[in-house]
């Protein structure tokens, strides 16, 4: 240890001090130096990894390193006042956050700290900030779709209850979005939402919390906040905190949808952690266990099986990629931990396909044993379609004679990309999506003009469930499209064109 002689003789003053109040060393020790939220401390001999320890100044940390005479500590909180000679103690325990219904509807710091000016939160209960992931003896396979309301998510990436569904994409591509329709959409579907912000401005954080308290969502929802005026060492744990209060939910039977927005900057936290703890940098300068900081925190999502409680928790990790860059470190890591990926791209984003979900390098592993039935049979041939739209897409630029069935190909393939556009916070009932892929994918609406099919569509789906709302009500409860319901699709669509055909010569 590289120690001044001023920091020998004031360590010296507190080991005489401390013979003489029977302080012992192995429970306090004190502050050698501080900076960037770390702080280095002598003594605390027996503190172990991850254990929470305080400080004088009220401030806690939590024990990240441990070395031969010193241990490492990340500062949960400001370090204003912290310096050499700064008394730290043990408490004993692993770092923690309250847990419980109280937090719903509230914004917390990754201690469960309010600071939505709300008031104090009623909770009884804590559980460790870290905390290992269910075994395989409790978990039950993912067989319970979560809808996320976003039609081609639904119907060509179905998530279930339990997965974990990585969406990624360059920056502003609406990966954001995506995540926050799916908190939308689970109104009144039992699902308690956690949104994760890590690294995020402090004003998309409001912006967010502002959007989910217009749609009621915030009645179900929670958010963890670490913006990116907070110190890295909170960055760092928000995940986890997050994934410890949706634990608490899961436990109790609930399901439970998380959203981290967005583990790059998690990554990036953790990296300036590490180097600041001098530990040796790998790769990208990220250190040899990040792999095992997303891994750890995403196998915590799970399904439980009836005699653990029944419950699950959903994870919708986000990582931002760079020019599209899907191969760089941190996001093979995630896309190889997680049950598929939702891949976002500029390309379509700015020619106005929105949501822009690249189809084909999109997939999900395990939600399609998941999918509702009404979707799975409606959407069988979309992603095929799409595929061969693709294809003869780029090879028919240039052409201006096409024959019959190439032209219905593309036809058929422009209109799906039409319908499959959304808008912002306008997630989607399954009845809604199974009316709309039903009259798609069956090429009942390839003979409406490509401006208008969208609206067509949209009228017709919403005629749907004015005047035949006992139909699309058997549609959404049975999550099935029986014989009967397809005639009344078939015929209501066929008089709904004769209506209006008339204008679209216009
Ligand atoms: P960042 O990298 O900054 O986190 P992001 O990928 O999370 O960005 P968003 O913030 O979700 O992207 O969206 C970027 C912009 O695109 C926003 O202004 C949003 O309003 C718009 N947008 C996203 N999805 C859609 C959509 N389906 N329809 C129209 N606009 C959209
Ligand atoms: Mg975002």
């Amino acid at each position: 240890m590289n120690t001044k002689p001023e920091e020998i003789v004031s360590i010296l003053r507190e080991e005489i001090e401390g013979y003489d109040t029977r302080v012992r060393r192995d429970e306090t020790g004190t502050v050698l130096e501080v900076g960037d939220g770390i702080a280095t401390v002598y003594g605390l001999d027996k503190a172990v990894y991850g254990e929470l320890v305080e400080l004088d100044t009220g401030v806690k940390g939590m024990v990240m390193n441990l070395a031969r005479d010193s241990v490492g500590v990340v500062l949960l909180g400001s370090d204003a006042g912290v310096k050499e000679g700064t008394v730290v103690k043990r408490t004993g325990r692993a770092a923690d956050v309250p847990v419980g219904d109280g937090l719903i509807g509230r914004v917390v710091d990754v201690l469960g700290q309010p600071i939505d000016g709300l008031g104090p939160i009623k909770t009884t209960e804590t559980r460790p900030i870290e905390h290992e992931a269910s075994g395989v003896v409790s978990r039950e396979p993912v067989n319970v779709p979560l809808q996320t309301g976003i039609l081609a998510i639904d119907a060509m990436v179905p998530i279930g209850r339990g997965q974990r569904e990585l969406i990624i994409g360059d920056r502003q591509t609406g990966k954001t979005a995506i995540a926050v329709d799916a908190i939308l959409n689970q109104k009144g579907q039992d699902v308690i939402c956690i949104y994760v912000a890590i690294g995020q401005k402090a004003s998309t954080v409001a912006r967010i919390q502002d959007t989910l308290k217009k749609h009621g969502a915030m009645d179900y929802s929670i958010i963890v906040s670490a913006t990116a005026s907070d110190s890295a060492p909170l960055q760092y744990i928000a995940p986890y905190s997050g994934a410890a209060m949706g634990e608490y939910f899961m436990s109790k039977g609930k399901d439970v949808l998380i959203v981290y927005d967005d583990l790059s900057k998690h990554a990036v936290a953790y990296r300036t952690l590490s180097l600041l703890l001098k530990r040796s940098p790998g790769r990208e300068a990220y250190p040899g266990d990040v792999f095992y900081l997303h891994s750890r925190l995403l196998e915590r999502a799970c399904r439980l099986t009836k005699e653990y409680g029944g419950g699950s928790m959903t994870a919708l990790p986000i990582i931002e990629t760079q020019a599209g860059d899907v191969s760089a470190y941190i996001p093979t890591n995630v896309i190889s931990i997680t049950d598929g990926q939702i891949y976002l791209e500029n390309d379509l984003f700015f020619a106005g396909q929105r949501p822009a979900i690249n189809v084909g390098l999109s997939v999900s592993r395990v939600g399609g044993s998941a999918q509702t039935r009404a979707i799975k049979k409606t959407a069988g041939t979309l992603r095929i379609d799409l595929a061969r739209f693709r294809e003869l897409e780029v090879f028919t630029q240039f052409a201006s004679d096409l024959d019959s069935a190439t032209q219905q190909t593309l036809d058929h393939g422009r209109r799906l990309l039409e319908l499959l556009k959304q808008p912002l916070y306008h997630p989607m009932p399954v009845s809604r999506q199974a009316i709309i892929l039903y009259v798609a994918t069956n090429g009942l609406v390839d003979d409406v003009p490509l401006d208008k099919v969208r609206s067509f569509v949209l009228d017709f789906a919403q005629e749907m469930e004015n005047e035949h709302a006992d139909v699309v009500e058997e549609i959404q409860s049975t999550g099935n499209l029986s014989g009967p319901a397809i005639d009344t699709i078939r015929s209501v669509l066929e008089d709904a064109k004769k209506r209006v055909s008339a204008t679209w010569q216009a």
